[in-house]
């Protein structure tokens, strides 16, 4: 059985000698939902997005150099808060948020202001707020034309202010704000970056995790440790079941892979490949998820998989946060 001691020689400086016991772990049990991806799509309202085949082809190198991108197609309506998914760089997805009663629009992390005023003009419609999740410039590098072009204000983390192009309005973790109608709780989650934060829309029932948490993945650990990460992941496995969740990336095809290598027997995970293999294999984004199927194939959400420690090599004392940190340099070196 691997030791915390070879742990840490294995992910270099993951500062496992940080890792300890974490209190608050997900709670796997009591799903109240379970809703498979394309069925999900169908509940709320997916239409159709064009194939994207040179997405997936184009080299990773190519990223910085692109600026603009193909034009939104996927609308998801929750409640009165309508949210649009725009496809940004090569795997990047901004969201844009709207209350038609408040005639109030937000972006979520516009890596780049093209493909947002595209999609705002298809709309017809003007940009009041830009919400960012964290500072990296694939997640911010629309904040500065954006707000030239429509005078909005930047929403971003309180902890990471200064590192957040043109920041307005800095929010803390717990507290809430409002887009329109639409009351917004400000979760700090840790780990990917240090300022990293995650927006829920309770009566949307909709959470924005950045890059935090992805479908069968989480964020690389640039500023954080495995224990704040891995707490920051249990904040969010609180949230209902049926929370539909809208990660920064399109990356679950690839995640899903590595998800299967360390669950092979799990059935709900190799059902779930198969449909996302399927919706990628026509163009189609694989987000939203839900909370609770993430919760039934996300490797890292799933500690207490026997089947995932035993590919681990890890033994059955191991820690949520040892074995978090075991999946986390696993899928590194992947
Ligand atoms: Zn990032």
């Amino acid at each position: 059985m691997a030791t915390l001691a070879q742990l840490s020689l294995l992910c270099g400086p993951m500062s496992l000698s940080r890792v300890s016991a974490v209190n608050r772990a997900c709670k796997f049990a009591g799903v109240r939902r379970t809703t498979g991806l394309q069925q999900l799509l169908q509940q709320v309202g997916v239409v159709e997005m064009p194939p994207r085949p040179s997405q997936q082809a184009t080299p990773r190198h190519m990223k910085s150099t692109q600026t603009r991108c193909r034009s939104y197609s996927t609308s998801v309506v929750t409640s009165r808060l309508q949210i649009e998914l725009v496809p940004c760089l090569v795997d990047n997805y901004a969201y844009l948020l709207h209350d038609a009663n408040a005639k109030v629009t937000a972006v979520v992390d516009p890596s780049a202001a093209g493909p947002v005023i595209d999609a705002l003009n298809a709309k017809g419609l003007s940009l009041n707020f830009i919400l960012n999740t964290h500072h990296h410039w694939d997640h911010t590098g629309g904040n500065a034309e954006l707000k030239r072009k429509y005078n909005a204000k930047v929403v971003g983390p309180r902890a990471d202010e200064e590192r957040i192009p043109e920041i307005d309005i800095s929010l803390r973790d717990g507290q809430t704000w409002k887009l329109g109608e639409h009351v917004m709780q400000v979760l700090d989650t840790p780990g990917h970056t240090r300022g990293h934060v995650t927006f829920y829309f309770p009566d949307s029932g909709a959470v924005f995790t950045g890059d935090t948490l992805f479908s069968l993945g989480c964020g690389r650990l640039f500023e954080g440790t495995a224990e704040q990460m891995w707490h920051s992941l249990s904040k969010i496995c609180q949230l209902p079941d049926e929370t539909l969740v809208y990660c920064g990336h399109e990356y679950t095809l690839s995640n899903a892979k590595f998800a299967i290598s360390l669950e092979p027997k799990n059935e709900a995970l190799l059902s779930h490949y198969e449909k996302v293999a399927q919706l990628r294999r026509k163009g189609l984004p694989t987000i939203p998820t839900t909370l609770g199927e993430e919760k039934k194939i996300n490797p890292f959400l799933r500690p207490s998989s026997a089947e995932l420690r035993k590919a681990l090599n890890l033994s059955s004392s191991a820690t949520d946060v040892e074995t978090f940190a075991a999946v986390r340099c696993a899928k590194d070196r992947f």
